[in-house]
Parts: C-alpha cells; sequence; structure tokens
C-alpha cells in the first residue's frame, strides 16, 4: 500500500490532533503507519524530557570514546576488543541524516554489533547493558532537545596517541602503518585511477597487502587477538576499498583491481 502522510492523524499528550499535512510545531518522533485494515493509525504521542532508556539512539549509532571516558577503560567496563578506529579520511555515515562524509579526524568509537549499527553494549530486552557507566557522550545525548552538538570534539576525543603513550613498539607501528596506509592517500590514489592513472593498481595493491600484513605481523609478536586490530589499526583497507569505488577481486593467490565510475554513497 502506497503510503499517504494526510491521513495521519497523531493524538499529542495535551489532546490536540497532529496533522502532518499542517505546519504545526512537533517533536522529531513522528508516527506513521496503518492498521492492519488499512485505517490511519491513531498514536499516543508523548514528548520525552529525559531518557527512558528507549534505545533508539543505541540502535542508530555507537558513541565516541571521550578522554574523560579513560576511567571506563581502567576499570573493564569498556574493554579494547569493544572499541574501534576511524581513521582521518574514512567514510562514515552521519547517524543524523543518514548522509556520509569523511571524517576530519580521527575517532575511537564503540563498535557496532556486527552487520548492523546498534551498539554492542545494547541489549533488545535489557537496553544498555552499562548504563549507569554508559560513555559520556551518550550522558550528554538528549534526543528531545533539538540543539544537541558536541563542540570541541578534536581536544576533547581519546585518541590511540592518548591510549598506547609510551608503548614504544605500538607507538612505532601505528606511525608506520599510517605513513604507508593512510585512508587519505588511499583515497586520493583510487581518485586519480579512476581519472586514468592506471600505474596506481600497483600502489593501491601494495598498500593493502601492507595493512593486512602489519596486522598478522604485531599479532605474532605481540600474541594479541584478532579483537584488537580495529582499535590499533581500524578497518582493513580491503574492507573499506568498496566505499571508495573499488572492488578487489581474489584470483588464486592475485588480486583484481576494479574502479566504478562513481565511489559509493
Ligand atoms: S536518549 Fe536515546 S535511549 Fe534515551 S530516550 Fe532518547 S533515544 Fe531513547
Ligand atoms: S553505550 Fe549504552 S547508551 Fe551508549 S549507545 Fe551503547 S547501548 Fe546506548
Amino acid at each position: 500500500m502506497q503510503e499517504n502522510s494526510s491521513n495521519f492523524e497523531i493524538i499529542l499528550p495535551d489532546g490536540t490532533v497532529y496533522n502532518p499535512n499542517k505546519k504545526q510545531k512537533r517533536d522529531s518522533h513522528t508516527i506513521q503507519g496503518y492498521t492492519s485494515d488499512g485505517k490511519p493509525k491513531i498514536m499516543k504521542f508523548s514528548a520525552k524530557t529525559s531518557c527512558d532508556r528507549c534505545g533508539e539512539c543505541c540502535r542508530r549509532d555507537t558513541p565516541v570514546i571521550l578522554k574523560e571516558d579513560i576511567n571506563l577503560l581502567i576499570e573493564g567496563v569498556i574493554s579494547e576488543k569493544e572499541l574501534y578506529t576511524i581513521r582521518e579520511g574514512e567514510k562514515i555515515r552521519s547517524s543524523i541524516d543518514g548522509d556520509t562524509y569523511y571524517s576530519s579526524m580521527e575517532l575511537i568509537k564503540v563498535r557496532p554489533i556486527f552487520g548492523s549499527f546498534t551498539c554492542i553494549f545494547y541489549d533488545l530486552k535489557e537496553g544498555c547493558t552499562i548504563y549507569e557507566k554508559r560513555p559520556s557522550v551518550c550522558r550528554q545525548y538528549e534526543c528531545w532537545s533539538q540543539n544537541f552538538s558536541i563542540t570541541g570534539l578534536d581536544k576533547k576525543r581519546l585518541t590511540r596517541a592518548d591510549l598506547f603513550k609510551g608503548v614504544e613498539l605500538i607507538e612505532e607501528v601505528l606511525k608506520k602503518h599510517e605513513e604507508k596506509c593512510s585512508v587519505v592517500r588511499f583515497a586520493d590514489l583510487i581518485d586519480e585511477l579512476r581519472k586514468g592513472k592506471e600505474e596506481n593498481t600497483e600502489k593501491i595493491a601494495e598498500m593493502i597487502l601492507y595493512d593486512l600484513s602489519i596486522r598478522d605481523w604485531i599479532k605474532e609478536k605481540l600474541t594479541v587477538s584478532d579483537d584488537v586490530l580495529p582499535l590499533l589499526f581500524g578497518r582493513t583497507l580491503f574492507e573499506i576499498a568498496p566505499f571508495y569505488g573499488l572492488i578487489i577481486e581474489k584470483d588464486g593467490e592475485n588480486f583484481i583491481i576494479k574502479i566504478t565510475k562513481e565511489e559509493e554513497e
């Protein structure tokens, strides 16, 4: 059935009826739909003034970790296996408008449940399983406020440099990885390839292989599990390549790299 918003009516808490076709002041939660017999749904609409732990935001995105959250890591509320790094230049999806954009800085975030945007700490029955000790961004977020924003993220965010300060081997490896496998450089090479610079294929393949091999090397050297690699090195270039319009196919021992006309949105 094709939806027709002119048929919707929502009863607000004060008894007034909200009609989506008439311009009226309303909360951001618009409830729409039809009953099983095809009649427009009439639903109670409750404007929130505090968090009722509905989990809607937890199913939409995961929080960025700030410096002030460091105690959650020290106390073991959040482990390194539950975090991953977004590197500078990575394409990410905005939880606000769903658009994709390039991250202008490195960010450490809580991992989502595999194959979804839902926070790993969200449980369908219990809601947030670390609610009393949830990260600062989750505490600050007020879904009922139109003015929510985090300012000064550049200074407030936790980085890998903060986490691994003084651990020489990791500091060195991360520096080398960034030099050889920067996402910004990766995206530039792909862009140039798209414009006809075919010699970039080899450079791109080298980057992808280096990015994979340095992970294997550190795993062996420090006997760390696969789970901590997304925090140490972010997502692999192999994983993020499709977002930049690069298709990589395996042919025996070789990789075949193909480029699409446009980047994925
Ligand atoms: S802040 Fe998130 S969990 Fe709390 S009420 Fe709003 S959407 Fe639900
Ligand atoms: S940490 Fe808790 S409150 Fe924050 S997004 Fe995850 S489940 Fe939601």
